[in-house]
């Protein structure tokens, strides 16, 4: 699915992080310390190489809802933004950590003269934010950022599964509906 607003496009994808070689940058759903673990950041690690791990530590501890900008290494983009999202039902308010984690990132990347980022769902897999919230606050904030944002001109979210897929068209759908 893909929408376009403010002269800008939000693209909705069943896909790999890892796997984003037209992105000028993608998103790690971080951990405090910047390093590896399981799902994304386990991913983009392993894809990146050691080099990474070395780049990234000295950066952290971050506190949720900081974003911080690394290389990328063997992975295919340029950048890799890494913003802790919070845990659900500890770091609160969640939606306001959330959605702070999207626009920081995003922030960040216009900043750079960065023109095109993938997300994954931040905090939806081992930090448990259920998937519907988190999908309406990532969507919301990145639709209300297209009128700020100067050089990105491409956001995509990419959904692992097809259930995490519908769920976020049909809430894009809903957003531009209004
Ligand atoms: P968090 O710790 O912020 O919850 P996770 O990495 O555990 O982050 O999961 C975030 C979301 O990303 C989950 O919905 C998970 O299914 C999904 N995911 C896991 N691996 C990948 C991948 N390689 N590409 C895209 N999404 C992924």
């Amino acid at each position: 699915m893909r929408k376009d607003i403010n002269g800008k496009i939000i693209e909705i994808i069943k896909g790999d992080i890892t796997r984003q070689d037209d992105m000028e940058a993608i998103v790690n759903a971080a951990n405090a310390r910047l390093l590896t673990g399981g799902g994304v950041a386990g991913a983009i690690y392993r894809a990146a190489g050691p080099e990474l791990v070395k780049e990234s530590e000295p950066l952290g501890p971050i506190k949720p809802d900081e974003a911080v900008i690394t290389k990328a290494y063997n992975l295919p983009n340029q950048y890799i933004i890494h913003c802790l999202g919070p845990v659900y039902g500890l770091d609160k308010p969640e939606d306001i950590l959330l959605a702070n984690c999207y626009r920081n990132s995003l922030q960040l990347a216009d900043n750079k003269g960065i023109a095109s980022i993938a997300f994954p769902a931040i905090s939806t897999g081992a930090f448990g934010y259920p998937l519907a919230g988190a999908a309406a606050v990532a969507l919301n904030t990145i639709t209300d950022q297209t009128e700020t944002l100067e050089n990105v001109k491409i956001i995509r979210m990419v959904l692992f599964s097809e259930t995490d897929l519908n769920t976020h068209v049909e809430i894009l759908q809903d957003i531009f509906g209004r």
